[in-house]
């Protein structure tokens, strides 16, 4: 009260006045604002003045106020200690909610440089963000932090932790803030600070003795960080240039319960037991070599892999009314400045140069099918019209972000496009996502997210005619019962689209298939059709695929069945061994009569003809996973049959050589 009464109102109606008093305490009283919180579950309370969301959560239970590690004010994302001022919507976010479980990576990253710091006085802090299902933080220091270290600095973590020390934000002047951390030796971070605008505020956490340069927020102290893991270190170039210093790169985990840390190190265990990588050496699939970076040798059996998913995609090209069309690998640099990926790609593509002619390899298949398209008057009778081509494509990636098969420099898309009219997206869509869910349940997959990427801010094209076309493939999505996502904003410049996801047997989501409305490129490249009036229309190009990359769809299959690959994918589907070398006439003879089945339906077959015993024989080719190993003895020899091995060291017992062909062939049938 004493703050509000000003000193010349004092003077004016003097203290023993008591009625004056009173009248000037009211009319301060009323003016002092008090401040309403609106609650997500929309629900009211009334604070007499300014209010921290700390204090907030407190007024609602003490559980809250426990579990509190910030608020999202008016949707901006806050400390506890945030004071509120105004009247505000106001939601507690918690261990529970994303942007808590953000709070509390970005927080661990902060406890990781104190610990290092503790550790390593001499080690120079740098940036440490967020980053999928974790943290990383990366530090100038004079050698490569060990193994030895990561577990020394995660101890030192966990006693930090466990001091509970209060987490608390101050504001400095941006010169004030880079004098501050040149002083204590800190040059990386007063290089940051130098490059935010001068006169700016730039505001700093202190936990301990630890003081950081960050935006924020922060959980309110250290023992809100619990469930942590450090799990590897890495060079990392100072602001990812690689003619500055190389950082040392400190990766972390950090979770909101024991039970999500667990679950999250066993799914890694999981997803490394499945590596591609790794699968695709041992089962002798393909390999990369060191001369050609991020492109892919396939080897035999790989390749066949490669073959049979080829062969099935092509047959749905033929199935669905696709006409397969191929187009050259390198085109003119003026073809791509009409499209416009020269001025904008033109470093993410491979070039070369042929009498005083520049050439791209194409980064993408569209232009090609449009030059097509654009052979001989089309007329509104042939729209839809729909190609496909497995489009061998190139872009020119960082070598740096390259991964197995699954990122790579040249890979091949089972591309599509289908030139039609406005009136005609909703049935296109409404069939290809049809085809989409049959394929990828062909493969395994079942669980798929759909999104809908709708129109940015910056686009071409009339809002009808984006509406019609948001509206179809809303609507096509509907038509197929499918749950929607919608992303608002996300779509391309040229129009929306549908994005499918789906989700492999460990929960990792992969985006394969898309379907995109474009009502730009048939402009760029003056393709046209005669509608119905006679009079000359642009088509709309419908850019599609499922699978995507096929070179990262394989990835994705070897990993989704751990290389146990369905039969009918599997590049050798029965292994024939004989026991003794009586037999072997016998199993070259049944080899042969299962590779050369009528109607085109040979298995894939190996013989083992070796003079090993059929122990040690089984135990090898069980390496390779192949779903059937086939033995023939004596006594099988006498009465025509085999004894079957299946996958997984399943004995079906002995049958005759017919029963077994029909028992595999009913698999490839049905893509187990
Ligand atoms: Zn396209």
């Amino acid at each position: 009260l004493m703050k509000g009464l000003d000193a010349s109102a004092w003077l004016w109606f003097g203290v023993p006045d008591a009625f004056f008093v009173c009248v000037k305490i009211t009319l301060f009283c009323s003016q002092d604002p008090m401040v309403n919180i609106t609650l997500p579950d929309g629900s009211q309370r009334q604070f007499p003045g300014p209010v921290t969301v700390a204090e907030v959560a407190t007024s609602i239970g003490a559980g809250l106020a426990k579990a509190a590690l910030g608020g999202k004010v008016n949707d901006r994302l806050v400390d506890a200690s945030h004071t509120i001022t105004q009247d505000s919507r106001l939601s507690i976010v918690t261990a529970k909610d994303a942007d808590g479980l953000d709070l509390i990576r970005h927080s661990t990253a902060h406890l990781l440089a104190y610990a290092v710091k503790e550790l390593f006085p001499d080690a120079q802090v740098t940036i440490g963000p967020v980053i999928e299902n974790g943290f990383f933080y990366d530090f100038s220091f004079s050698r490569s932090f060990t193994p030895e270290d990561l577990i020394a600095i995660e101890k030192r973590m966990t006693e930090l932790a466990n001091k509970d020390e209060a987490v608390v934000r101050r504001v400095l002047p941006r010169d004030e803030a880079v004098a501050h951390f040149k002083a204590m030796g800190e040059h990386y971070k007063a290089e940051i600070i130098s490059s935010i605008p001068a006169g700016e505020d730039v505001s700093l956490y202190r936990e301990g003795a630890f003081e950081d340069l960050c935006r924020g927020p922060h959980v309110p102290s250290t023992g809100k960080l619990k469930f942590f893991k450090l799990m590897k270190v890495a060079g990392a170039y100072w602001r990812g240039d690689h003619r500055n210093e190389m950082l040392q790169r400190i990766y972390g985990t950090a979770w909101a319960s024991k039970d999500d840390l667990q679950q999250y190190l066993t799914r890694l265990e999981e997803a490394e037991k499945r590596d591609h990588r790794k699968l695709g050496r041992e089962l002798d699939l393909f390999h990369i070599d060191e001369h050609a970076p991020g492109l892919v040798f396939w080897h035999p059996k790989g390749w066949t892999v490669w073959q049979k998913v080829e062969q099935y995609m092509r047959a749905v090209y033929q199935d669905n009314g696709y006409q397969e069309v191929k187009g050259p690998q390198i085109i003119d640099k003026s073809l791509w400045e009409k499209t416009g990926h020269w001025d904008k790609y033109r470093d993410n593509m491979f070039t070369t140069e042929s009498e005083k002619r520049d050439y791209a390899l194409k980064p993408m298949n569209c232009p090609g099918h449009i030059l097509i398209f654009k052979q001989g008057m089309k007329s509104y009778r042939d729209l839809p019209l729909r190609y496909g081509e497995f489009g061998q494509c190139h872009r020119n990636e960082p070598t740096g972000g390259l991964h197995g098969i699954m990122r790579v420099r040249g890979f091949t898309q089972d591309d599509g496009h289908i030139f039609c009219t406005e009136d005609q997206i909703l049935a296109e869509s409404v069939n290809f996502t049809t085809l989409l869910q049959k394929v990828y349940k062909d493969f395994g997959f079942t669980d798929i997210i759909y999104k809908v990427a709708t129109r940015p801010a910056q686009r071409i094209g009339s809002d009808e005619i984006w509406d019609k076309a948001e509206h179809a493939l809303m609507e096509s999505l509907r038509a197929s019962n499918c749950d929607v996502e919608i992303a608002p904003g996300d779509g391309a410049f040229y129009g929306p689209k549908i994005e499918y996801t789906l989700k492999d047997a460990i929960g990792r989501q992969w985006q394969c298939g898309t379907m995109q409305v474009d009502f730009s490129m048939a402009e760029r490249l003056d393709a046209e059709y005669v509608g119905e009036d006679g009079a000359r229309h642009r088509p709309v190009m419908l850019h599609r695929a499922i699978v995507g990359s096929m070179e990262r769809f394989i990835g994705i299959l070897i990993e989704q069945h751990a290389g146990a690959l369905p039969v009918w994918l599997a590049p050798i589907q029965v292994i024939v061994c004989n026991i003794t070398d009586s037999q072997a006439d016998y199993c070259r003879e049944i080899a042969q009569k299962m590779q050369k089945l009528a109607g085109n339906q040979g298995l894939r077959v190996d013989l083992d003809l070796r003079n090993e015993k059929i122990t040690y024989k089984i135990r090898e080719h069980s390496m390779q996973k192949p779903p059937y190993i086939l033995v023939a003895g004596d006594k099988e020899k006498a009465a025509g049959t085999v004894a079957v091995r299946a996958r997984g060291n399943k004995d079906l017992g002995v049958m005759s050589v017919d029963a077994f062909i029909e028992l595999i062939q009913s698999d490839i049938e049905s893509k187990v």
